[in-house]
């Protein structure tokens, strides 16, 4: 990776593969000059910085006419990477776009690395890294939901309460350092109380970001959610309705879905990975039991679970296996658990109701009945569900309750209201550096505690302060700057 700004790179910007358009970045000292000798137009020697200009894009060496486009030159700092740039439009044939790009390289220009021009505008003090990694975000997002994170990111919501954090450490920080430097009658000791609330209000915006972190990666990333029960409820006929597709094969001999099938759909404009899972009974089948082992894994990641019951049908033991399997997983307390009551089209096995309220007194009631003589499992059926959980009848074939579902899985996903205005952190990175800095801080407020020695304090502190410029990238080393911006494609 180079750290450098002081010569002209070129890449193409726009992805591979023929469109209408294809566009060739320059950035850096020579790019007007190189930009404006690739075009054959004479008014471009007078070319002004954000207007366009028509004319002929030619090979400099030979005169060769390459293409027909527009030229648009933007001057430091007012561009994208914060050096002059210049943006040659062309036809978006790959070809063409290759041969621009090869005439600016024999002009003296160096091919862009992936990330180049993002690493620029970062060099150039145009962004800061939080930004920049939310550049890649905005292009790689897959659903509204993480394009509005990567957004707010983008536009420094982050970037602005982290700093708020780490100006209010350097604060308590200074009278420290002068204190050491200086001695004590040039200099008044730091006092302890203040020093303390400083600390604690960086400690107040650390714990807020990280509390809206779970919220922010489910964004950003999507959320996963198992659909599990007992085979032939309907799993795969409502993974396939969710997908809209065919995907899983669906058969009316139990257990034949005996993988784990994963797909991702985008409903409510929040991306979600839904995984079907082999229904958990007690087998002797070996490839059953694999995709038994695959559920179990698939369940203690997911944030979701759909419990998909055959309404029509009484319950089972393998129903209840199932529910005392999430429940023990932590689905309906940590994590967020939805029943499904499949088959709805069906006459209902009396244990079900109708309408909702019923349908969640009686699936309660109904899984009660089953279980009283396990005390743990009817815990699970009884308040804590009937309180918590939704209840949603569906069926596949009339689609009756699937929008509802949906709906329900929607609400389950963006959490409460409040955590997702918050939610501004969704990198595991920015997690591990808030997590780090908030266990900085708590040290720094206990050595104030115990009237240990100011130079401690300020040891804690200067590591909450590193810490926290590794989201902003006041605190970065080359190999963090080199994995975040090999992310980045090429002209980007
Ligand atoms: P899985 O083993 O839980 O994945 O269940 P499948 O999706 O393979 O479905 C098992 C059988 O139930 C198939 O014959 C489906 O057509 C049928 N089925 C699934 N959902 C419904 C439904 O809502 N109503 C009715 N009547 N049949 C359904």
């Amino acid at each position: 990776m180079t750290l450098s700004t002081d010569d002209t790179i070129v890449a193409i910007a726009t992805p591979p593969g023929q469109g209408g358009v294809g566009i060739v970045r320059l950035s850096g000292p020579h790019a007007w000059e190189i930009g404006r000798r690739l075009f054959a137009r004479r008014s471009t020697s007078a070319m002004r910085p954000q207007r366009l200009y028509y004319g002929t894009v030619i090979d400099p060496a030979d005169g060769a006419a390459l293409d027909d486009g527009l030229i648009v030159g933007m001057r430091a700092p007012h561009s994208y990477t914060g050096d002059d740039v210049i943006e040659i439009n062309a036809h978006g044939s790959p070809l063409v776009l290759r041969r621009i790009v090869a005439a600016a390289l024999a002009q003296g220009a160096r091919a862009a690395e992936p990330g180049e021009m993002t690493l620029r505008a970062f060099l150039n003090g145009r962004i800061d890294l939080a930004q920049a990694e939310a550049v890649a975000d905005l292009i790689a997002a897959n659903s509204d939901a993480a394009a509005r994170q990567a957004l707010g990111q983008l536009e420094g919501k982050l970037s602005e309460r982290v700093r708020t954090a780490r100006d209010a450490v350097l604060r308590a920080l200074a009278p420290i350092e002068a204190s050491i430097d200086f001695p004590e009658d040039e200099v008044p000791p730091p006092d302890r109380a203040a020093l303390s609330s400083l600390i604690a209000s960086a400690e107040t915006v650390t714990a807020e970001l990280l509390a809206g972190a779970e919220q922010g990666r489910i964004s950003r990333e999507g959320i996963r959610c198992v659909i599990t029960g007992r085979p032939n409820v309907g799993k795969s006929s409502l993974l396939n309705s969710l997908l809209r597709v065919e995907r899983a094969i669906v058969t009316p001999i139990a257990g034949t879905t005996r993988d784990t099938i994963e797909e991702s759909a985008i409903i409510g404009g929040m991306a979600f990975h839904l995984i079907d899972t082999a229904g958990i009974t007690a087998t002797e089948d070996p490839i059953e039991r694999i995709g038994i082992e695959r559920t179990r894994h698939a369940l203690s990641h997911a944030d979701l679970a759909l419990l998909v019951l055959d309404r029509s049908a009484p319950l089972t033991e393998a129903d209840h296996q199932i529910a005392q399997e999430l429940r023990d997983l932590g689905f309906s307390t940590a994590r967020k658990l939805i029943v499904v009551l499949n088959k709805s089209d069906l006459a209902p096995f009396p244990a079900f109701g109708r309408d909702g309220e019923t349908l969640r007194r009686d699936v309660s009631v109904g899984l009660r009945a089953h279980l009283t003589e396990r005390p743990p499992l009817s815990s699970f059926a009884g308040e804590e569900l009937a309180q918590s959980v939704p209840v949603i009848a569906t069926s596949v074939v009339t689609g009756e309750g699937l929008p509802e579902l949906e709906t329900a899985m929607v609400t389950a996903a963006l959490g409460n209201a409040a955590t997702e205005s918050a939610a501004l952190v969704a990198r595991a990175r920015h997690v591990e550096a808030l997590r780090g800095a908030s266990a900085a801080l708590a040290a720094a407020q206990k050595t104030l505690r115990d009237h240990l020695p100011l130079d401690l304090v300020a040891e804690d502190l200067r590591d909450a302060v590193y810490a926290l410029g590794l989201i902003t990238g006041e605190s970065v080393t080359d190999d963090l700057l080199g994995a975040i911006f090999s992310e980045f494609c090429i002209g980007k």
